[in-house]
């Protein structure tokens, strides 16, 4: 038997897979470290042959078989990915094999059995070691592990073994597996629908749309615990979870020891954890971001997208994966049932799913109402309307989609403005930090004291952030609590604001994410075209989002509320339909702008940027790429190359490919760039394809 091995490395050139002789048990998915020329490389069997073109002499075995793999559809997923986004089999396969780092050390429970007597002869030592666990019942044993062994013998303690030290809400075991609510009418239709398509041995994906407080992630549980009732197991992928522990804790409470989460926040030994729990099948729901659409489950029977509009479900790294797409092709294979959620689905989602609806919020309140406020003419970051509603509400959200102080720095004198030195973009101030910082690349610089051309002493500071409005508010009078990358626990300031008696939470994208506070009156966007400015085809549908989304935070109590939006561009079609909640209206109208410009979903948009330290040498392999996919008549167009602006002491021209057919046009991108980076001419340039770009 021979074993087809991958090796795991991120060497582009090293392509497998090469043959050795398959190990007893080897299996699709089995690891095995294998001799490579002079080197020991760590593979990945990706396929069993009965023959090789590898001559007998040559063909050599593995030197060990690891006690770790990968399921095997896994195996073949990795792969897809590798094709789908132009990288290789290795990088496809890092995302789905274990997690390295060490193994958590287990964690010794000790707990009272029963009470000392005479007969059992105690020192004070073990004395006091009993007298603490009567006290508090239980606890981790530590250091006292011997010595409480010692107890065990006598029968005096029990001692346990927890392999986590972690989890998310599993401290609280009581109050576990909480009892479901019942449904609403609404939910139980929908729930009806998911159930039926979840015995459905190749379920259609569904898109469920229901507006903020509808009651979605109910909907997502149940969804759950039908797919555990069949014996299989559930995905459940939510955007960025450190601000999003919401959703998380609820799983937990509903399902117990039988969720695991994989998130960015946890230790390697944590993230080995859980992995291996999902790996054994002890756990049987995994929720966690993006890079959970590669859990280690087998038999699926369900993956949940929550709020699937969300950028975070894209990859920026090698392989530039869309965990959507991902979850989606996996959910395919497997014969699992794909379910969308959001109020504010993607068009693409909008057109191609089968759609659930929830019109109504659980708590029968109706959506607050939303006021536009024009701010043409007005130079001032809040207007006076906005001032005074702020004042006279106890509890508000406040988005500005931009870090910092102000964004940008001028001299009064001769004009010279202040820019990073790596990247063709302006310095933005942090007053609070005392530096100037590029966004793009993380450049720092201290803030100036005077001009560094002409010395003169009057800078001149532009526009507003997130770190002056937050001081702007407290100057009025209003406790402000600011949210975004830059603070340094966001968990932390969203407790505070929700403990607070009165105030304003203000920050980027980041406060209007799934944030469940009930006495939030008010919500203001400031700036609301500020994502129209960018030259996006997107631009819109993120505007639209971004305000319906700020405006599902407010008015969820009693009280109700109400939404301002400041805008420049009031009437721009994503404002003003966020304005009327109108989601459908402002679907159906940008998906007319997109077929007739032919945008995804009615075409498929591959970049091809070519990077260089001079911006010729980027440019000229750009050029030759735009020749080549030209040449080799693909189906579409083949935009730029255009230049873009300089980025991390690198210059950067852009190709743009629109595709009617993805896979040739993928399979022919892949196939230029390798010929024109293997081309000594472009020596020195970096290229990245990217995929359904962001
Ligand atoms: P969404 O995910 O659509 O924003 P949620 O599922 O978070 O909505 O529901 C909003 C609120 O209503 C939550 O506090 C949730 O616990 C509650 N809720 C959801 N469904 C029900 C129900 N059937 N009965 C009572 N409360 C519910
Ligand atoms: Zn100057
Ligand atoms: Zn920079």
């Amino acid at each position: 038997m021979i074993a087809r091995v991958e090796p795991l490395t991120t060497a582009r050139a090293l392509r497998g897979p090469f043959d050795y002789l398959a190990p007893e048990g080897a299996e699709v998915g089995s690891i095995l470290r294998v001799p490579f020329g002079r080197q020991e490389l760590t593979g990945v069997v990706v396929g069993l042959a009965e023959t090789t073109d590898v001559p007998r002499e040559k063909l050599v075995a593995p030197k060990r078989v690891l006690d770790q793999s990968v399921p095997a559809e896994l195996v073949g997923l990795a792969a897809w990915v590798a094709d789908e986004y132009c990288s290789t089999t290795a990088r496809g396969l890092a995302l789905v094999t274990p997690p390295g780092g060490p193994a958590a050390k287990p964690v010794f429970w000790a707990e009272l059995r029963r009470a000392p007597t005479e007969a059992d002869r105690l020192t004070d030592r073990q004395r006091a070691l009993l007298d603490d666990l009567a006290r508090t019942g239980a606890r981790a044993a530590g250091n006292d592990l011997a010595s409480l062994r010692r107890l065990e013998r006598k029968g005096l303690v029990s001692i346990t073994q927890r392999a986590r030290r972690h989890s998310v809400s599993h401290d609280a075991v009581g109050a576990r597996t909480k009892a479901p609510p019942p449904l609403t009418g609404e939910q139980e239709a929908v729930l009806t629908e998911i159930e039926a398509a979840i015995a459905d041995p190749a379920p259609k994906p569904l898109l469920l749309q229901g507006v903020t407080g509808s009651g979605k992630t109910e909907v997502y549980l149940r969804a759950a615990a039908a797919a555990l009732k069949t014996g299989r197991t559930a995905i459940i992928l939510v955007p960025e979870i450190a601000l999003t522990p919401q959703i998380v804790t609820r799983f937990a409470d509903r399902f117990g020891d039988t969720v695991a989460v994989l998130h960015s926040k946890l230790t390697a030994a944590e993230r080995r954890d859980e992995w291996h729990r999902l790996r054994t099948g002890e756990a049987r729901v995994c929720v966690g971001p993006r890079s959970a659409v590669f859990a280690p489950l087998e038999d699926v029977g369900l993956i949940v997208v929550d709020e699937e509009h969300d950028p975070s479900y894209k990859h920026e790294g090698d392989p530039r994966y869309d965990a959507r797409r991902v979850a989606a092709k996996r959910a395919l294979d497997a014969g699992a049932l794909l379910l969308c959620g959001s109020a504010t689905p993607r068009p693409e989602s909008y057109r191609a799913l089968r759609r659930l609806r929830l019109t109504r919020r659980v708590d029968g309140q109706h959506p607050p109402p939303v006021r536009t406020i024009d701010m043409r003419g007005t130079d001032a970051a809040l207007h006076p309307d906005t001032v005074d509603a702020l004042a006279a509400s106890k509890k508000s959200i406040v988005l500005l989609n931009r870090r910092g102080w102000s964004n940008f720095l001028d001299c009064r004198t001769c004009g010279h403005a202040w820019m990073c030195p790596n990247c063709d973009v302006a310095l933005v101030l942090h007053r609070g930090g005392g530096y100037l910082a590029c966004h793009h690349c993380g450049h720092r610089e201290r803030v100036p004291q005077h001009c560094t051309e002409c010395g003169s002493m009057s800078v001149a500071r532009h526009g507003a952030g997130t770190e002056r409005l937050e001081h702007d508010l407290a100057q009025l009078g209003l406790p402000a609590f600011r949210l975004d990358a830059d603070v340094r626990d966001p968990g932390g300031a969203l407790r505070a604001f929700e403990q607070a008696e009165r105030g304003v939470l203000v920050g980027t994208q980041m406060v209007a994410k799934g944030h469940d506070f009930p006495d939030v009156t008010l919500a203001v966007v400031v700036d609301a075209d500020a994502t129209l400015r960018f030259p996006d085809f997107r631009a819109e549908e993120r505007t639209f989002a971004l305000v319906a989304q700020l405006a599902g935070r407010a008015g969820r109590g009693e009280a109700g509320g109400k939404v301002l939006v400041q805008t420049l561009a009031p009437d721009a079609p994503s404002i003003a339909a966020a304005a009327r909640h109108d989601a459908d209206g402002f679907l159906a109208g940008e998906l007319a702008r997109r077929e007739a410009l032919r945008y995804p979903p009615f075409a498929t948009l591959i970049k091809c940027v070519c990077s260089a330290e001079e911006p010729a040498p980027a440019m000229a392999a750009a050029q030759a790429l735009a020749e080549r996919l030209r040449a080799e008549g693909i189906p579409g167009d083949v935009l730029g190359p255009a230049p873009l602006f300089r980025l991390r002491e690198r210059d950067r021209a852009q190709l743009i490919v629109k595709a009617r057919d993805r896979r040739p046009a993928v399979r022919a991108a892949g196939a230029a760039v390798a010929a024109v980076a293997g081309d000594k001419a472009h020596k020195g340039v970096n290229f990245s394809v990217d995929v359904d770009p962001q």
